[in-house]
């Protein structure tokens, strides 16, 4: 049934059918499978239970979906059609030419049958500071922030450099270079964590770090968060369905890993029931202590309880880290909460460019590795067993220089007599307090602008990342179109959602990165794209946080129990405009 149901799941989401169909789909299912396809969706669609916070206003308008188009948006997008092949013809020209070899899996992803001629990716000539240009002569802002790893612009000095020199010395793998003993020494003192391991990727670090808890613990499950992403492997791919049982994430993936995973809700004290009366069972707790897709969630006081039930019950807890370490501040979430974990993965920031993923922890979890430190003089041996790990270029030196100028600017950046320990701080000026406080108020003044114009948007950030939120609505036409229109007024965003400020772009990009939202909105708001709601479904509020919320953010208890009228509420939610279709 499962594959039915991903089949059912898929074709929902990318609104393949029609709503009848779905509602009637729906209808026929039983109420184990009904469950099963609602956790289905909403793994897909990143939608979790924790979908607002408190209100801040409530929104009027509503984005137009791909099914409710008319005679005049279908002209309208005709014509953007013609347009974009004129601003873009080499990209597009690339794509019957390229894509049968070229196998790429982000090609198709949200991907609108009436848009597709719209839908393709750009091929980029060239990159420099805070801009990419493309083949067809265009230069765009990115925002795109190369999915997290673009802190201080494309081609940093610094990295370029040390990167052309690691490379005029030749790339030999199998002994040493220089640079990694002094770039572990630094990612330690910036991460305050004993002792560091490179690995090839985010998903080989994630992979490493639960190896190390079951080998410490000697057990065997590993308890995750709903909403969060911790990079491919099989240990930790797996979604929750309404009563809490794991399921593997999709097809290729087996139900046995599944089984060794449990999923639990974020920022849900009852998750903290569970975590004490399995304690016997978990080898460690895996954390995105702000998960990109859900960055208005910070439960800080509910990472705090986790910290302290984890050292009592003698649990490793990791902090994934691998879009927030480095970025919001240099520990990453951690260095602004304050908690401290046991292993730390990082891996995008600290790459410079290049891949790499980053195991980082205290001494007792990460001797499980090289068995911990001995001495020439003594009769000192490995103390600790040794888990298994490898990857020909876990310590390629062309990506640890990399890593190396990229530690070493940020500790420059980070100006030794300043407080360093307010990250959003207006007056100093260490790098991540500017970094951070320019997108903060780049953020303010767009979200002012969606309640202005009650648009059913808002931006969530977390330091330089930040992401637009489409409440109450999963990807559809109008904002697929948004990111078309942004990218014709010169800005270059990730169809995967987060963005990105680094120390390249400037006040007058940031401006016109402004201008630019406000700009593809206008058009679209003209165009009909948004439509002012009926009442009753003007179910949601929209949450737009400040750090300070961020601070004060509480937990919040979740019913459990699933009642009909949370079937109901989650159908409603999911399959957006059924209860217009009912009516
Ligand atoms: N963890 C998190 C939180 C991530 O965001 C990612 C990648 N986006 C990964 C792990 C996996 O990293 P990689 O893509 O380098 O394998």
């Amino acid at each position: 049934m499962q594959t039915l149901n991903n089949e059912i799941a898929e074709k929902i989401i990318s609104k393949k059918i029609e709503k009848k169909e779905a509602m009637r789909i729906f209808d026929s299912l039983s109420e184990t499978d009904k469950l099963q396809l609602i956790s289905q969706i909403k793994s897909l669609t990143g939608i979790t239970d924790v979908v607002n916070g408190n209100g801040a206003t409530s929104n009027r308008l509503k984005p137009l979906d791909q099914r409710d188009l008319e005679e005049h948006h279908r002209a309208f997008i005709q014509k953007l059609i013609t347009e974009y092949e004129n601003f873009v013809p080499k990209s597009k020209a690339n794509v019957p030419k390229n894509h049968f070899h070229f196998v790429d899996q982000r090609r198709n992803f949200h991907l609108i049958k009436e848009i597709k001629q719209l839908h393709f990716q750009i091929t980029y000539e060239k990159a420099e500071g805070a801009y990419v240009h493309d083949i067809d002569g265009n230069k765009y802002i990115d925002i795109s922030g190369d999915m997290g790893v673009n802190i201080f612009g494309h081609k940093a000095p610094v990295i370029v450099d040390a990167v052309k020199a690691a490379l005029d010395r030749g790339i030999p793998l199998a002994g040493y270079s220089e640079t990694i003993h002094k770039a572990t020494k630094l990612i330690s003192e910036l991460t305050g964590h004993d002792r560091v391991l490179f690995t090839q990727s985010g998903t080989e670090a994630v992979m490493v770090a639960t190896r190390i808890a079951r080998a410490a613990t000697n057990r065997k499950k590993i308890a995750l968060f709903e909403g969060a992403y911790h990079g491919l492997s099989d240990v930790v791919m797996a979604m929750r369905d309404m009563q809490g049982n794991s399921l593997a994430a999709g097809p290729g993936m087996l139900q046995e890993f599944a089984d060794q995973i449990i999923v639990l809700k974020y920022g849900d004290e009852e998750s903290l029931d569970i975590i004490e009366a399995h304690a016997d069972e978990i080898a460690g707790v895996l954390v995105e202590p702000v998960q990109s897709r859900h960055i208005y969630n910070k439960p800080v006081e509910f990472l705090r309880e986790l910290r302290s039930i984890t050292i009592e019950k003698d649990i490793p807890l990791i902090f994934d880290e691998m879009i927030t370490g480095f970025r919001v501040s240099p520990k990453g979430a951690q260095g602004i909460f304050n908690i401290t974990p046991d292993i730390s993965t990082y891996g995008k920031i600290p790459g410079g460019g290049l891949p790499t993923g980053l195991v980082a922890g205290s001494q007792k979890y990460m001797d499980l590795i090289d068995g911990g430190t001995w001495e020439f003089d003594d009769d000192s041996m490995p103390k600790s067993k040794r888990v298994g790990m490898g990857g020909t270029h876990s310590q390629n030196p062309l990506k640890v220089a990399s890593a190396y100028a990229t530690m070493k600017e940020i500790k420059r950046q980070l100006r030794e007599n300043e407080d360093n320990t307010n990250y959003y701080s207006e007056t100093s000026d260490c790098m991540y307090c500017k970094l951070n406080t320019r997108t903060m108020r780049m953020v303010e003044e767009l979200n002012q602008y969606f309640i202005e114009h009650n648009l059913p948007i808002t931006i969530d950030f977390f330091g330089s990342l930040f992401r637009f939120r489409y409440v109450d609505s999963y990807w559809g036409i109008t904002e697929a179109l948004m990111f078309i229109l942004m990218r014709m007024n010169g800005v270059e965003t990730n169809i995967q959602g987060n963005c990105f400020l680094t120390t390249a772009h400037t006040d007058e990009d940031i401006r016109n990165v402004i201008d630019a939202v406000k700009k593809s909105l206008q058009m679209l708001m003209e165009e009909g794209f948004f439509y002012i709601a009926p009442t009753e479904e003007l179910e949601e509020e929209v949450f737009v946080e400040t750090p300070i919320a961020v601070q004060q953010n509480k937990t919040t208890h979740k019913e459990t129990s699933v009642s009909n009228s949370q079937i109901q509420q989650l159908k409603d939610l999911l399959v957006k405009d059924l209860k217009r279709f009912n009516q």
